[in-house]
């Protein structure tokens, strides 16, 4: 029997495999550098509840994705630092919006808090300027390399294989059905090919000829160091620069631009890091309104893609080439949502009909 072959052994090419790992057919998954170096690397790795305008379905997919971290995090297996995510308020009109959002969230379940400006230098933000803050308490940091190599050596002792340092540089059909992929080191038969390449997904989708709308945004992030320790939550300030603690007195500084009007086909192996421009922003936003007295340093910088679908929701489906699947789009939540899409691919592959869920994800909606 030929095998699922996967195609990127990130966050969420890891959790498929993991998801599928009981099925009664061989899994391959390929990762051309080691497990966890893409995108999953250069996250911030916060599960959070928040998402911009949130349906019941947009809510089920990070409950369900949190259940499982859950019951991973109770057992020891996985780290959690339940840091909170703080969404702060400049203006009434923001303050307006954000206790409207909180409710929203509330209605589907997620614990949200509203704190007062005089309530905000608790979390070491500075409630000077500001009308107050949207708090998630229970939002947290996760630890992605250690998910990663549980998925893998949880997959790899169910008997499946994963070869890391390997490319997939076609993938081969016949009269509109996947029939193998081909690699640097060969080729390979295979039943089902699984696109979870994360932002070289479109480089895939061009190798089979299937078109879906992945555009990408610049994601940079730079570490600050301050000589006190920090107490910050996932912070939220104007134009979504946003900045979160780190350790003791360290913090991860970055925006989060996801907009799909402002994202572009970029391409995922050029060398980038963050503009001069960006480190004045942050430089601006930490002397506004973070509660720190001391000098903040620049330790270190870097910068990311992250892969944006129109409505902001990850793609999960079956494509116009048969056995050709997609579980990518994270749009910027893909440490939140990697076990639901794992889970719903394997039910993609396994089950008889579409659940809701699987429906809300699928490509068709673009059409
Ligand atoms: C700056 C930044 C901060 C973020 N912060 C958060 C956050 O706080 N919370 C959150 O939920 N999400 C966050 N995200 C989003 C999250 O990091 C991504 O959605 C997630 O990591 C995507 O995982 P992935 O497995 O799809 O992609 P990747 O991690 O990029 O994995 C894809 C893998 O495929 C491999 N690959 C590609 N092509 C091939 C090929 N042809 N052959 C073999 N292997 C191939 C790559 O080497 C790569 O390892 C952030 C993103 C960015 C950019």
């Amino acid at each position: 029997m030929d095998p699922i072959v996967i195609v990127g052994g990130g966050i969420v090419g890891t959790s498929v495999a993991y998801h599928l790992r009981s099925i009664d057919r061989p899994i391959h998954l390929f990762e051309k550098e080691t497990l966890g170096s893409g995108t999953t690397a250069g996250s911030v790795a916060q599960f959070t509840y928040h998402q911009a305008d949130p349906s019941k379905l947009d809510h089920e997919l990070r409950r369900r994705s949190r259940e499982w971290y859950d019951r991973h995090i109770e057992s020891g297996e996985f780290s959690f630092e339940a840091i909170g995510t703080l969404h702060v308020a400049g203006t009434d009109a923001e303050r307006e919006a954000r206790r409207d959002l909180g409710a929203s969230l509330a209605e589907h379940g997620a614990e949200t808090e509203w704190l007062e400006p005089e309530d905000l230098p608790d979390y070491d933000v500075d409630g000077e300027e500001l009308v107050g803050g949207l708090l998630l308490p229970t939002d947290g940091v996760l630890d992605p390399s250690e998910i990663v190599q549980y998925q893998a050596e949880a997959v790899r002792e169910a008997g499946h294989t994963i070869e890391t340092g390997v490319e997939v540089t076609d993938v081969r059909t016949d009269d509109g059905e996947v029939t193998g992929v081909v690699t640097d080191s060969g080729t390979v038969d295979a039943d089902v090919v699984i696109n979870a390449a994360g932002p070289w997904a479109p480089v895939l989708d061009d190798m089979v000829g299937v078109e879906t709308p992945i555009r990408h945004t610049h994601g940079p992030i730079l570490v600050l160091e301050a000589d006190q320790p920090l107490d910050l939550p996932l912070t939220f300030f104007e134009d979504e620069v946003y900045l979160r603690q780190e350790g003791r007195t360290r913090a991860l500084a970055g925006q989060f631009v996801t907009a799909y009007e402002n994202a572009d086909r970029l391409d995922p192996n050029a060398a980038r890091s963050p503009p001069e421009s960006f480190h004045l922003d942050i430089a601006e936003v930490v002397e506004k309104y973070v509660t720190v007295d001391d000098a903040v340093e620049v330790v270190n910088e870097w910068e990311a893609l992250r892969t944006v679908t129109p409505d902001g929701q990850p793609i999960v489906d079956e494509t116009a080439v048969d056995d050709y699947v997609v579980a990518t789009g994270m749009s910027g939540f893909g440490i939140t949502t990697a076990p639901a899409v794992g889970e719903l691919t394997a039910e993609l592959l396994t089950g008889e009909e579409k659940s809701p869920l699987l429906e809300h994800l699928s490509l068709d909606r673009f059409e």
